[in-house]
Parts: C-alpha cells; structure tokens; sequence
C-alpha cells in the first residue's frame, strides 16, 4: 500500500509523562502501517515493525514476534515504498541528515529511513519493564540497558522529523536496529556503518492518534522542558 502518512499512536508528551500502558492493540496499529518504531506496555522493551512482523527486544535483549493483542502506549507506523535507495559507506548517525539533504530537501518535512547493511557499531538502548506507579520516562530510563553491538549486520528503521515538529515527535533521526537474525537490537543512540543502502521516503502527513481509555483521558500532561526530556529520553 502507497501512503504519505506516518501514523502517530499516542503522543510524546504522554510518553515524557509515564503514560506506559498498552493503549493500542498491535492489530490496530497495523492498520497503520508495516514499517516503523515505538514501544511495549510498561516500557518492557523497543518495538520495530519490518516487513509486516511487529518485533519486542525487551530490555534483557531477548527478541520476539508481538501478538495481535499485544498493547503498545506509543507507536510510529508507516507503509515503506521508497521514493529512492543508494550505497552509503563509513557514515554514523550525524552523516545521516547530509546524505538525505544532498537527494532531497528534507528540512520542512517527514521521512521514513531505513539502512541496511554492515555495521561496525551499534549503540543501543532498551527500557526495561516499569511498575505502577510509572515515573516519568526520564526516570524510567535510568533503569534502561545500554548495549554496543560490534560488526553487525542488521537493519535500522526509523523516521526524521524536521525541527519544527518537535514536540509533536522526536526532531532529527529516531532509529531502532534489529539485527539479520533478528536475535538482538534496539533503540538507536548512534552507529558506524560500514558499508549499506540506504532508502527513504519523504512523508508529508502526520495523524496522530489519540487514546481513548481515562489513564491518557485523565493524565496530566504537562512536562516541565519537554524539549530537552525528549532529546534527553530518544536522542
Ligand atoms: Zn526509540
């Protein structure tokens, strides 16, 4: 299926602010899309969804496949046609906005990204599973766990959101990484690639989908900086 929109599950403030509850059924959002990133009730691993299979690294690092019932209280999805694919070689996470300005103008809008390839390094987080009451996710991921992957072949998946958007999403690159047999992975803090393709959609559209049950309905929303919670928490 062809779609310019990137469908949003929940928002980032609710995020920032510990709504960690499965609020949307995996069967719902893949309605939504194939491709794309969020993450698992209470906080209890990172979500990529490649191909059509809706993947769990939970925070000890095991992987599995999601279930159609399994909830998620934040999500990004998209259907992945790229508009474009090339070789990239020795870059990392901050070569990422050249190699995309130099194809397409990117600076007012959306994209999907996604690399395949070798990777020298990945540097990885997963949260860990949260107790109620939940904290804020800045709290919550002092329990995270870091993880450096060397000489991986895996892919990364993830969207851009220009500057402007931030708030409403995560500005600049928001990855996850799973590896080829899809044994490790998780949300990406930085990489060395060594050699790959890159491919990319431009998306123009943004929904934003908001939860119905009265944990969002009620939930005090307000993050004091937000701004800095968010690059602090995803960047
Ligand atoms: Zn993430």
């Amino acid at each position: 299926m062809k779609s310019l929109i990137i469908n949003q599950y929940s928002t980032m403030h609710a995020l920032m602010s510990g709504v960690f509850d499965g609020m949307f059924a995996i069967a719902e959002i893949s309605q939504g899309g194939s491709f794309g990133i969020g993450c698992s009730h209470a906080l209890a691993g990172e979500m990529i969804a490649l191909d059509d299979t809706f993947f769990e690294i939970q925070g000890a690092g095991n992987v599995r496949r999601f279930s159609e019932y399994d909830q998620l209280p934040f999500a990004q999805l998209t259907y992945f046609n790229p508009s474009e694919q090339f070789p990239v070689s020795d870059i990392s996470k901050k070569d990422l906005y050249s190699e995309l300005s130099a194809q397409v103008n990117i600076d007012n809008i959306f994209a999907a990204v996604k690399i395949e390839g070798i990777f020298k390094k990945v540097w990885l987080r997963r949260t860990n599973y949260q107790k109620k009451p939940y904290k804020t996710f800045i709290e919550a991921i002092v329990e995270q766990s870091e993880e450096t992957l060397h000489n991986v072949s895996g892919v990364l998946v993830g969207f851009w959101t220009p500057d402007i958007f931030h708030g409403i999403s995560v500005a600049g690159f928001h990855i996850h990484f799973i590896d080829d047999e899809r044994k490790n992975g998780g949300h990406v803090f930085d990489f060395e690639l060594k050699n790959g393709l890159l491919s990319y959609e431009p998306k123009q559209n943004i929904k934003i989908h908001l939860p119905e049950n009265s944990e969002y309905i009620n939930a005090d929303l307000t993050v004091d900086d937000l701004d800095n919670a968010i690059r602090k928490a995803e960047g």
